[in-house]
């Protein structure tokens, strides 16, 4: 189900409980503002997502509400991430689904990496 991403954050989400350690996640990398982990269900033949430490919703509520550490390790975790998988030369794609259209699921901001094929101009 698609959230509205003006809802408060709630810690019952799934991303929260694998930063918690409470459910299992392949994780690829993992600092003081982001964790990286496989998604488990790869759109891509490398699909990896990064998501904040800290507790915000969406990228709306990231963005507006997060410290300029929080935001600036968070956006060079993503970009590590990206060269640690070796992706810089041939290229991957970022996305960020944010509330009802576009079809955000879990309530905790992720940037999803997608690579290790051509992509299309878009995904839909
Ligand atoms: P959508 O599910 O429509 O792509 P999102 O942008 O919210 O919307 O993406 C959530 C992503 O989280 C999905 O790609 C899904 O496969 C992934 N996912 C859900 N549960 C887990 C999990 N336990 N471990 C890794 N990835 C997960």
């Amino acid at each position: 189900m698609p959230i509205d991403a003006t809802q408060p954050y709630d810690d019952s989400n799934i991303f929260a409980r694998i930063l918690r350690g409470e459910l299992p996640s392949k994780t690829v990398y993992d600092d003081e503002f982001a964790l990286a982990f496989h998604d488990i269900n790869p759109q891509a033949p490398l699909h990896i997502l990064v998501i904040p430490k800290g507790a915000y919703v969406s990228w709306d509520d990231f963005s507006a509400r997060a410290s300029d550490a929080e935001i600036a390790g968070f956006v060079r975790a993503v970009g590590q991430v990206a060269r640690d998988a070796g992706l810089v030369a041939p290229g991957y794609r970022l996305l960020a689904n944010t509330g009802l259209d576009s079809h955000q699921e879990v309530p905790h901001l992720h940037v999803h990496i997608f690579a290790g094929q051509k992509l299309g101009p878009m995904l839909a």
